[in-house]
């Protein structure tokens, strides 16, 4: 079911199209048949219940779960079968669940670990002042290790290496998870600004209100189905969505 403007069909200015995407975890179907779009520009979320199968989708497309059936296709080219280091070679990054960050490393050490793939050295300088500028919290804590930050701080730790890498496609799983609401605030005004900044970002996240209120559309995963899909601002206001994410009557 499509709410709003239609969202299955392919186009030109796609970066990111799944198609009848089928994961397995063993006998386990995770994903039966997913197929989501990211648009030049967009921010597209992904919101849904605890086993929904949200983060499968990102390991789907990081390459960290190969789909059994489907395709994934990246700026037009097949990544259905690409290996995880190639993905990521080819421009997308990801702020994972739970951050790993290196705990013993300093916040500048883990910045810089996220731009290792990268060949173009030269621009390293500017991307880390550009991480700077977005996160002045962490230019205060550029020397201290990061497993001693707050989980807010290192949330941002996490976005900024995967900005890093200066990705075509930024993909967050549960940025707001565990986080202060100050925090969570924050995260998504930073979100607004990468993705202001030109990059398209795909959220996955339980957070379904500020998830929905920052993204351009949206994708409500159940069971390892996408069951709805459109605009934010008119999921937002459809009664199923509202009562089983927005904890609305
Ligand atoms: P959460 O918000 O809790 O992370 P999710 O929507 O991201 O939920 P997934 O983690 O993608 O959901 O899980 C989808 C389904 O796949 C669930 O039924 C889950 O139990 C199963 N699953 C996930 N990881 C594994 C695994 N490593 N082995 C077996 N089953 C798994």
């Amino acid at each position: 079911m499509s709410v709003g403007e239609a969202t299955a069909t392919a186009t030109s200015s796609d970066v990111l199209a799944l198609d009848d995407i089928h994961v397995y975890y063993g006998a386990i179907h995770a994903l039966k048949g997913v197929s989501l779009r990211v648009g030049a520009g967009e921010i597209v979320t992904l919101i849904g219940a605890n086993g929904a199968g949200k983060s499968t989708t990102l390991r789907a497309i990081n390459g960290m779960n190969r789909p059994r059936q489907g395709s994934i296709r990246f700026q037009g080219a097949d990544i259905t079968t690409a290996p995880p280091h190639t993905i990521v070679k080819s421009g997308i990054a990801q702020s994972p669940e739970g951050r790993r960050l290196f705990p013993r490393m300093s916040v500048t050490e883990n910045l810089e670990m996220g731009a290792f793939q990268r060949t173009d050295k030269e621009n390293f300088q500017e991307d880390i002042d550009r991480v700077f500028e977005l996160f002045p919290r962490l230019y205060e804590r550029r020397s201290q290790k990061a497993g001693t930050m707050s989980g807010g701080e290192q949330q941002m730790c996490a976005i900024g290496r995967a900005l890093m890498a200066r990705p075509k496609l930024l993909l967050l799983d549960e940025p707001s998870m565990g986080l202060a609401p100050i925090f969570v605030e924050k995260i998504f005004e930073i979100i607004l600004t990468i993705n202001g900044q030109g990059t398209p970002v795909l959220l996955v996240e339980q957070n379904a209100l500020m998830a929905l209120d920052s993204a351009h559309r949206g994708y409500v995963m159940e069971t390892g189905r996408i069951t709805l899909s459109g605009a934010a601002s008119e999921l937002k206001t459809n009664e199923a969505v509202q009562k089983a994410y927005l904890g609305l009557d």
